[in-house]
């Protein structure tokens, strides 16, 4: 089913007219130069961005690093009164940035909100988080102690999948340890990322957040400045080794969140309808866009066909559209360069595969994918092995579970994966040999403050959330007693 909206946002203020603004040092700042920046929903412009110049980036890490002192030195309580002030502006604007969340991004508009439900709870989780001193040894010879101390200025590059809510995430658990930060937004959706600075440019002191627009080239230039003690980085496995390779002059800190292809591997004994429900809601939520996105899933061919008809049936009931459509449950890609590799990789799944439903590309304005379903394609299909990132997903029969463990393996990737079965027992035993940061059971794709969330083989390099994830923001200090 298609929708044929494309309707106006409802920010409360005229996109097309706003200027957007770079926040650096307290202060809203016109870039050097303009990016365009187009809905992704009707290919049409909607605003213009600025992109700051090289001398306004070492403006923003030198504004970063002369706020971080006095930030550390208030302490986590002040800190945290702060962050919670921070989540109250989202709150209160939570509608105009859902809007304009989806008006750059694409996303259903209850994708949008989920976004910044999100970011309120994340910021508010942090808000209240500390990391306390630790006790290695407290003995007749000495007492250790284990502190944290903040890395100093971050620099964190989101990409265009969850705009708002990655920056966020990166924020709120960055600045409760004492560090400042310097954020660099994608080129295609830099709005809302720039909405929120201007929204918080009194709330926190000037300086601790800095946000500065990108053309396409500052990027490098904030991975390699010296002035930046650590890079969070979310997007390419490409990329990421770019990111990790400029890092290495200064030996900057750096957590890399990058590709994933998640196998889901079902067992025989699934309730067929939940568990198709489930898969296709973490196969094409975001038009999948989702670095945790399922993105291969493994039936056994006693079910194989069964599975496919109850996931097909789903997969047709829902309305791709314009995400400010209310009636829409899958969006458009969010940009030319993705949905020419979705129509790559439609073609690809054609002639390598059946195509159940779905399969094509809407003819209308926007880049829009029809959620589409492969079912006999060969493992070694470049929709198989490399990282699809479309609401296109291939479905492959098994006969032996080892088999299917060692296929669901091989990959270069190993992010999320999942397991669904009814014995609880067996498929947390099949999770504990998936090669994959996190493995979720009858369920994909939940990420909450409170857990880590990283991948390993090419999937990354540390960790997001959680003490883990605080600790990356952090670098360690031992005092170390000894008692004469
Ligand atoms: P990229 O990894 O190239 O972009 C992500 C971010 O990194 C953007 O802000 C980008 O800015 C920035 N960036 C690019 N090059 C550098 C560099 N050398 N140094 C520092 N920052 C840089 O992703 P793409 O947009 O090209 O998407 C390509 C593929 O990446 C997708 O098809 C998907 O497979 C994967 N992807 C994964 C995501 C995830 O959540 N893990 C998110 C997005 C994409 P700029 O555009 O200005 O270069």
């Amino acid at each position: 089913m298609t929708s044929t909206l494309s309707p106006a946002p409802a920010v409360g203020f005229d996109v097309a007219a706003k200027q957007f603004k770079q926040l650096i040092g307290g202060d809203l700042v016109d870039g050097a130069a303009t990016v365009p920046v187009v809905d992704p929903g009707s290919g049409e412009h909607v605003a213009s961005a600025p992109v700051a110049s090289p001398a306004q980036l070492d403006l923003a890490v030198a504004a970063a690093g002369r706020a971080q002192p006095a930030w550390e030195a208030l302490g986590y309580a002040e800190r945290g009164r702060y962050l919670h002030a921070v989540a109250d502006v989202l709150a209160e604007h939570h509608e105009a940035l859902a809007q304009l969340t989806t008006l750059e991004q694409g996303k259903p508009i209850t994708q949008a909100r989920d976004d910044v439900s999100w970011s309120i709870d994340f910021t508010r989780y942090y808000a209240d988080y500390r990391l306390d001193p630790e006790v290695l040894r407290d003995d007749e010879g000495g007492y250790v102690e284990l502190r944290r101390r903040p890395v100093g200025v971050v620099g964190a590059i989101t990409p265009w999948n969850f705009p708002l809510f990655q920056a966020v995430y990166k924020l709120a658990p960055a600045l409760i340890v004492g560090n400042t930060m310097v954020l660099k937004p994608s080129p295609t959706t830099p709005l809302a990322t720039m909405y929120f600075a201007e929204l918080i440019k009194d709330v926190l002191p000037g300086g601790v957040f800095n946000v500065i627009g990108d053309g396409g080239d500052v990027g490098p230039l904030l991975t390699a400045h010296a002035g930046v003690n650590k890079i969070s980085f979310t997007g390419s496995t490409v990329t990421g080794r770019y990111v990790m390779a400029a890092c290495a002059p200064t030996l900057k800190r750096v957590t890399l969140e990058l590709g994933g292809n998640d196998p889901a591997i079902v067992l025989e004994d699934a309730d067929i309808e939940k568990t198709a429900e489930g898969l296709c809601t973490w196969a094409f939520a975001n038009a999948g866009q989702v670095c945790v996105s399922i993105k291969r899933i493994y039936a056994p061919a006693a079910i194989y066909d069964d599975l496919i008809d109850a996931m097909v049936k789903r997969t047709a009931e829902l309305t791709v559209g314009h995400g400010l459509d209310p009636a829409s449950d899958v969006g458009p890609l969010q940009n030319k360069v993705q949905f020419e590799k979705a129509r790559e990789a439609l073609a690809i799944a054609a002639e390598h595969g059946t195509v159940v439903t779905g399969g094509s590309a809407l003819d209308r304005p926007g880049y829009f994918i029809e959620p589409t379903l492969v079912r006999d394609i060969v493992e070694d299909n470049p929709l198989i092995c490399e990282e699809t990132f479309a609401p296109i997903r291939s479905v492959i029969a098994y006969d032996d579970l080892d088999d299917a463990i060692r296929r669901a393996n091989n990959s270069e990737y190993g992010l999320g994966a999942s397991v669904w079965a009814t014995d609880i027992e067996q498929a947390t035993e099949v999770a504990g040999r998936l090669d994959s940061g996190t493995t979720w059971i009858n369920h994909h794709f939940q990420l909450t403050p409170d857990v880590p969330f990283g991948g390993v083989k090419q999937s990354g390099l540390g960790a997001e959330f959680g003490r883990t994830g605080v600790e990356e923001f952090t670098d360690v200090h031992v005092v170390n007693i000894k008692h004469l």
